[in-house]
């Protein structure tokens, strides 16, 4: 009898830009926008105002974002891509909708959540049922769009998804706030449709050491959940459908690399010295609570960041209790490993949608770090007193993100102390000196950091930020990413006068940008006179090794010759020969 059973699928190669390494095989879960049906909730008479005012909003950023999205596809006018999205622009500016929303919401005292989600579906049920193609595909129009109002209204930017197996995250991008709803004890690895290495997706799945692979354009369309994929996030590449032969080819270069791996592995936790007798600190990133773990493991000496935006945009209503006992869960996992944590850094690409009463046209030139924690003090004192509680169970560095000056520090120091004050007369007892850092990653702060460093006990450099706001190019845009250059005279010239700076005052300088992984750049950044490194946490035995075989003034000079160079091109190949040179077996 014949064999009936379909063919296999063809397996499929997709490329990529490889952004966090490691390998994965497992189904995807594709990530799609969603949002949960409303409830009928009613409000009091005096909240309508306040009703449509997040209605205007959130129609308003969804505008935004779908003139971004016609941009991206680049939808010549009169074309059908560029029809569909003056369909929607037109549903979005629908005054009639606007006007019968506000009626509903002021008559029947219901919420503007509820209000605009029945009268869309009202007119989604007439298309629908239409003989009309044409009619019928309006109907499509109106659900996208009110899905996309809907997600912005209630600051819900993904489903919380549920897995039972193993998956990789297939989606377009995912943005702090959608990554922290995810369960990432599950989680393999993300094939994202966008994003850089410096995006905060590429930058978590570092920090939990699972392969990322983004710029895989198209993806969310293609793959459905439930297909098998192997993500290889060493040479950028989704492989869908594998066959075993791909497999068992994959396994045995696997086998090798590992094998090299465990090489570097072995003095992990031991002190990073350079052939000439300097020790360097190596730290690790870390963002979330159970990273600990990793972070221990992984021979890092400190965690020179903690990012506690993240826990933040997991729970955003914790109380201050909550917030210390996260805090501490950390600091006494670590001990005693100093665990410098980061006030929160929200705004930019990290929203919390509670927070942003009206969309910013330029987020990242915005309500961002410490101007929003600044500008809300009750919330930055729940926060700055539940890292002094922290404080008390080990060793603690509080730094403050986007100083852009002094002024920023001293207010924060203010509130700080205040906080401290108040602490101590409810009975608690505070550490006599809790380290205070400043990030330096816009170039005012660094320009100025000969002032700043007087208010300081360190300061560490955001070269992340500190490219995208020296070279006006957005960390996170595909378009310009070949601008974002880390060897660019200009980033150079300001990390080595912040490096003077903090000389000059005595405090101490690291970097907790992702420069400081690079290991093509490592001979500079410690020839530019920075002792500490804070990187993902599966990078550190392989930093720890480039330090070992490297010489200090050998890389002083190497920087004095990078410094007089104008060319990023050229710095960046001064650097790698000599890193290929000093430790080549890291290239391999
Ligand atoms: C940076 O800007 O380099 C940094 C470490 O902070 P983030 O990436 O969170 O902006
Ligand atoms: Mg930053």
């Amino acid at each position: 009898m014949a064999d009936l059973a379909p063919p296999p699928p063809p397996e499929r190669l997709l490329i990529g830009t490889a952004v966090s390494a490691g390998v994965a095989h497992a189904v995807v879960h594709v990530l799609k926008d969603h949002f949960d049906e409303p409830d009928e909730d009613s409000i009091a008479p005096e909240a309508v105002d306040h009703e449509m005012k997040r209605l205007h909003a959130a129609l308003d950023v969804t505008r935004q974002e779908i003139e971004a999205l016609r941009r991206e596809m680049g939808a010549e006018e009169g074309s059908a891509e560029s029809e569909i999205f003056e369909t929607h622009l037109l549903i979005i500016q629908d005054g009639s909708i606007l006007r019968q929303v506000e009626k509903t919401v002021r008559e029947q005292l219901i919420s503007v959540d509820y209000a605009y989600y029945r009268l869309m579906t009202k007119h989604m049920e007439k298309l629908r049922g239409l003989q009309d193609a044409y009619l019928r595909e309006r109907f499509l129009d109106i659900k996208d769009v009110t899905q996309r109002v809907m997600r912005h209204l209630r600051g819900e930017l993904l489903e919380t998804p549920m897995f039972d197996e193993p998956v990789i995250i297939v989606a377009h991008d995912l943005t702090p706030s959608d990554t922290v709803q995810l369960d990432r004890s599950k989680v393999l690895g993300f094939a994202l449709e966008t994003g850089s290495a410096v995006s905060h997706a590429a930058i978590i799945a570092k920090s939990l050491a699972i392969p990322a692979v983004v710029k895989l354009h198209g993806i969310c369309e293609t793959l459905h959940s439930g297909d098998a994929v192997f993500l290889d996030g060493e040479e950028g590449h989704l492989i869908v459908n594998p066959t075993p032969e791909t497999l068992a080819r994959y396994r045995s270069r696997e086998e090798q690399a590992e094998k090299r791996e465990d090489v570097f592995q072995v003095d992990r936790h031991g002190e990073a010295i350079t052939t000439c007798g300097s020790v360097i600190c190596v730290g690790a990133n870390a963002e979330f609570v159970e990273e600990a773990q990793i972070v221990n493991d992984s021979g890092a000496e400190e965690v020179g960041l903690f990012r506690t935006e993240m826990l933040h945009l997991e729970n955003p209503n914790s109380t201050e209790d909550e917030i210390a006992t996260a805090y501490t869960t950390v600091v006494k996992s670590l001990a005693p490993k100093r665990v410098v944590f980061r006030t929160l850094d929200l705004g930019g690409d990290k929203v919390d949608e509670r927070l942003a009463e009206e969309p910013e046209p330029n987020p990242f030139l915005g309500w961002r770090g410490i101007r929003l924690s600044l500008g809300k003090p009750d919330m930055f004192r729940t926060q700055l007193r539940a890292l002094l509680r922290a404080a008390m169970h080990g060793r603690v560095g509080i730094m403050f993100p986007m100083v852009s000056g002094l002024q920023e520090v001293l207010d924060a120091k203010a509130l700080l102390a205040e906080c401290a004050a108040e602490l101590e007369r409810e009975g608690h007892t505070i550490p006599e000196a809790i380290e205070v850092g400043a990030m330096i990653e816009i170039p005012s702060a660094a320009l100025s950091a000969d002032q700043i460093a007087a208010e300081v006990d360190f300061f560490s450099l955001g070269t992340n930020d500190l490219i995208q706001y020296t070279l006006a190019v957005d960390r996170l845009n595909d378009r310009v990413a070949g601008l974002y250059q880390p060897t660019h005279p200009a980033v150079l010239r300001l990390i080595d006068l912040s490096v003077l700076a903090a000389r000059r005052a005595g405090i101490r300088i690291g970097i907790c940008g992702e420069m400081a992984s690079s290991l093509e750049l490592t001979p500079l950044m410690i020839g530019l006179g920075l002792n500490e490194l804070s990187v993902a946490a599966g990078q550190v035995a392989r930093v720890k090794h480039a330090i070992r075989q490297l010489n200090v003034p050998e890389c002083q000079a190497l920087a004095a010759e990078a410094l007089k160079r104008s060319l990023p091109g050229e710095i960046l190949e001064l650097t790698r020969s000599h890193a290929l040179r000093c430790y080549p077996e890291l290239f391999e």
